[in-house]
């Protein structure tokens, strides 16, 4: 680059009147062109941002940059920020709204200008004409689409004091240029990657759904038969119990037929009561009551296992659209999870609370946590590592078909690393987020006889 001369915004390239100044615009054209190849096949976003703004601030010999463009599906304004060598400054400092007047000069200008020049023209825009001078921001340039300002990268001044020429602007204004469309395919192929990943994660969950439902009528039509000579033959084993009370190893023996068969129980009970025919409508519910109502059912027995339970942001949760059963059954086996992690006792965590979208309640307990090969299965039917039998590995993955019925999800983590206890996160949406009753009505919680 050429040393100071009057800057003068947006000078076209062609008109090269000396053989000195062709060769610098050769050299230039040939950057730059050097430059956009290497950016043309970069597709992720955020390394081009960071690529640009290392490239502006070596080329340019500024002592900072920043760079600002649209994040993927928001169409009002530019927010996606990377910056160099600014110091304290908020990434929401840089962002454009695209209607503001700051916008409106950048996209009818299409090139590099001076901050000195641009202020005079943005006097109606107060959080530029404020925020510009303030971070001694010396330059602006836009990344011009045909219809709408596509980015913005600012620059300080030059490390060495010396103002910005005419060939500086105009070199920048050929890199923005051929940055936009880099911009513009790394943002695109981001939405396309976004939406291959919905839509893949989108089905993975009806295929999901697809299992459990079908899973959930066969299980509901096995145990219904299973449920009936189940009770037979438990009643049959206590009357041989009794006769065989002065026969020690037969008796030894009898107890194992005896645990089988409440184990098979068990399981009977937890699909009969998790596909049990339920023709209640999705209603609006309070989270915090039913929660409430869970801990009176379960005082009794958490404390008898030394679980205190402590609990917090149960009053004025925003309502959700559900079920109450099948939420109380969902809190009740979570609780109860968390007291088998605790076999010497503990304390169980329970919070609420509601953003913009959902409302949360998270489970933390001081158990045992979850072993990392673990986490991949935990809501996977019949995944269990509770010991003798006690675990049926179904609670997990009812809970989340429940909790998807509702538009919610469920989420587990360690608390700190595997051994300091487990969290389970329940997201559900709250009434006025747009969540979908009809979402809720699956034929999950039916049965054959619905
Ligand atoms: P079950 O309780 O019958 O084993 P679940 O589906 O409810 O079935 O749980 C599956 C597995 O997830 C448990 O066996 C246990 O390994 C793990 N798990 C669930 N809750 C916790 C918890 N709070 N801490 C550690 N591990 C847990």
């Amino acid at each position: 680059m050429s040393g100071p001369a009057p800057a003068k915004p947006c000078a076209p390239l062609a008109g090269a009147h000396t053989s000195k100044e062709l060769i610098r615009q050769l050299f230039d054209l040939n950057t730059v062109f050097e430059i956009s190849q290497s950016f043309h096949s970069v597709l992720d976003t955020h390394a081009l941002l960071d690529g640009i703004i290392m490239t502006t601030i070596g080329q340019m010999g500024v002592g900072a940059a920043a760079v600002v463009v649209q994040m993927p599906g928001e169409s009002q304004r530019l927010s996606l920020t990377r910056s160099k060598g600014w110091v304290d400054i908020d990434d929401s400092e840089w962002h454009v709204e695209l209607r503001s007047p700051f916008a409106k000069v950048l996209h009818n200008e299409a090139c590099p200008l001076l901050v000195d020049d641009i202020l005079p023209r943005i006097d109606t825009d107060p959080h530029f004409v404020d925020f510009l001078p303030r971070v001694g921001c010396a330059l602006v340039a836009p990344f011009a689409g045909r219809d709408r300002l596509r980015g913005v990268l600012y620059t300080a001044p030059k490390l060495n004091g010396h103002p910005f020429t005419n060939d500086d602007l105009q070199f920048l204004g050929m890199i923005t240029q051929q940055i936009s469309i880099a911009v513009d395919n790394a943002i695109l192929y981001e939405s396309e990657r976004r939406a291959a990943r919905e839509l893949i994660a989108a089905r993975e969950r009806l295929v999901r759904n697809e299992r459990l439902a079908t899973l959930g009528r066969l299980s509901a039509a096995i145990a219904h038969e299973v449920n009936n000579p189940l009770g037979i033959i438990r009643n049959y084993l206590q009357v041989m119990r009794d006769d065989l009370a002065a026969n020690p190893h037969t008796l030894d023996t009898l107890n194992m037929v005896a645990d089988e068969v409440d184990r098979i129980a068990r399981i009977v009970r937890q699909l009969l009561d998790a596909f049990r025919p339920d023709a209640s409508r999705p209603a609006a519910i309070d989270i915090g009551e039913v929660l409430d109502a869970v801990l009176v059912f379960l005082r009794g027995e958490l404390k008898r296992d030394g679980v205190t339970v402590e609990s917090s942001g149960f009053d004025n949760l925003p309502f959700i659209i559900g079920r109450e059963d099948p939420l109380r059954q969902v809190f009740i086996n979570l609780a109860l999870n968390a007291r088998d992690a605790m076999p010497d006792g503990g304390t169980l965590t329970i919070t609420a609370s509601a953003d913009d979208e959902f409302v949360t309640v998270s489970f933390t307990d001081e158990g045992c946590g979850i072993a990392a090969d673990a986490l991949e299965q935990l809501f996977d039917p019949f995944f269990s590592t509770k010991k003798d039998g006690r675990g049926t590995g179904l609670g997990l993955s009812i809970c989340r078909s429940i909790l998807e019925g509702f538009g919610g999800r469920i989420e587990a983590e360690n608390v700190d690393g595997p051994g300091t206890g487990a969290v389970f996160r329940v997201c559900v949406p709250r009434v006025d987020a747009g969540s979908d009753p009809l979402q809720s009505d699956t034929d999950l919680q039916q049965g054959p006889d619905s």
